[in-house]
C-alpha cells in the first residue's frame, strides 16, 4: 500500500503544482528541478550549432524498461528541410520530441545536432535551440505579452507584435480592452485551444531557433482555424529545420520526407507522392481522411442550407 499510495501522493503533488503555475510543458521538467536522471557531465560544452542538422541514430528507448516504445529509429532531418511524423496514437511519435529536448535519453542509439551527440552537451544550450510547439500548450497565469516575450526576454513590445501577428492572433489580443497586457489563465482570459497553440507559435516565432518541432494538435479545432494555424506554422518553419508531427495529412503533402511510425519502428519511408503510389499504411491514412474531410463537408453545406 506504501508502494502504491506514494506515487500517487506524488502525483497529485506534481498535479496541484502544474495547475496552479499554469505551466508550460518546456518548464514542467524545471519546476519538477528536471528530470533527475538527466544530468549533464561536469565541463559539458554548450552545443555548437551551425546548420542545424538533426539525425537519430538507431534510438531504443522506454519510459519503463519492460515496454519498449522506440524500438530502433533512424532518420535525419537536413538542415532546412522538413520531416513529418505520421502514425496512430501512441506510436511514439511526441517521445521522439521529448528526447530531441532530452527530457529522456535514449537507452541505445544516439541523437545528434550538427554532429554532436546531444547526450554530451549542456542541456542549457540544446534547448535554446531548439523551439518547440507542444500537442497542448500551458499558459502561464501571466498576461499574454509575457506569454509571448517568455520566447525572449529582450525583444521589444514592436517584436512581441510582430510574432503575434505572423502567429494570427495579434487582431485577436489587439482587440482587447487590456490589450497585451491582459492576464490569462484561471483568474483572467480563458482561451480557446487554438489562440493558446498561436501564443505557442508567436512565443516561438520572437524565440527564432534553427530546429523547430511541431507538435501539432488540430484534431480539436474548426477547420477554419486549423488553416490559419497552418499558416502559421508553414511561415515560421520556411529555412529552419522542422520536425513535425502531424496529425492531419494535409499539413505533410509539401515535407521533404514522412516517416510512418507504428509500435516504435519506422514502416515506411518517402514522400507523399511515393507513399500513395507504395499504397500502403500511408496511402490507407491519406484515404480515410479524405473521406472524412468530404463528409464534413457535406454535413457543414448542409447545415449552411438549413
Ligand atoms: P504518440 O505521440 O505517437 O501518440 P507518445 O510518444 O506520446 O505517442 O507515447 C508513446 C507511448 O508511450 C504511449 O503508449 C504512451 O502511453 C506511453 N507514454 C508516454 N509518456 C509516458 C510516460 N511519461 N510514462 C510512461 N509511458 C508513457
Ligand atoms: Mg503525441
Amino acid at each position: 500500500l506504501i508502494q502504491l499510495s506514494m506515487p500517487l501522493h506524488f502525483m497529485g503533488m506534481i498535479y496541484r503544482e502544474i495547475k496552479q503555475a499554469l505551466i508550460d510543458i518546456d518548464d514542467m521538467f524545471q519546476i519538477l528541478h528536471r528530470n533527475p536522471e538527466i544530468a549533464d557531465r561536469p565541463g559539458a560544452p554548450p552545443l555548437a550549432v551551425g546548420q542545424g542538422n538533426v539525425r537519430f541514430e538507431d534510438v531504443r528507448f522506454a519510459y519503463n524498461p519492460d515496454r519498449p516504445i522506440l524500438r530502433g529509429v533512424s532518420f535525419e532531418v537536413p538542415a532546412g528541410r522538413t520531416v513529418a511524423i505520421v502514425g496512430p496514437s501512441g506510436a511514439g511519435k511526441s517521445t521522439l520530441s521529448r528526447l530531441l529536448f532530452r527530457f529522456y535519453e535514449p537507452r541505445a542509439g544516439r541523437i545528434l545536432i550538427d554532429g554532436q551527440d546531444i547526450a554530451g552537451v549542456e542541456q542549457g544550450s540544446l534547448r535554446a535551440a531548439i523551439g518547440m510547439v507542444p500537442q497542448d500548450t500551458v499558459l502561464f497565469n501571466d498576461t499574454i505579452g509575457y506569454n509571448i516575450r517568455y520566447g525572449r526576454w529582450d525583444a521589444s513590445p514592436e517584436e512581441v507584435r510582430e510574432a503575434a501577428r505572423l502567429a494570427q492572433i495579434d487582431r485577436f489580443v489587439s482587440g482587447l480592452p487590456e490589450g497585451y497586457d491582459t492576464p490569462v489563465g484561471e483568474r483572467g482570459l480563458k482561451l480557446s485551444g487554438g489562440e493558446k497553440q498561436r501564443v505557442a507559435i508567436a512565443r516561438t516565432i520572437l524565440k527564432g531557433p534553427p530546429i523547430l518541432v511541431l507538435d501539432e494538435a488540430t484534431s480539436a479545432l474548426d477547420s477554419f482555424t486549423e488553416r490559419e494555424i497552418q499558416d502559421a506554422l508553414d511561415r515560421i518553419s520556411r529555412g529552419r529545420t522542422t520536425l513535425v508531427i502531424a496529425h492531419r495529412l494535409s499539413t505533410v503533402v509539401n515535407a521533404d520526407e514522412i516517416l510512418v511510425l507504428d509500435r516504435g519502428i519506422i514502416t515506411e519511408r518517402g514522400t507523399h507522392e511515393s507513399l500513395l503510389a507504395e499504397g500502403g499504411t500511408y496511402a490507407a491514412m491519406w484515404n480515410r481522411q479524405r473521406e472524412a474531410d468530404a463528409a464534413r463537408e457535406i454535413l457543414k453545406r448542409a447545415e449552411e442550407e438549413a
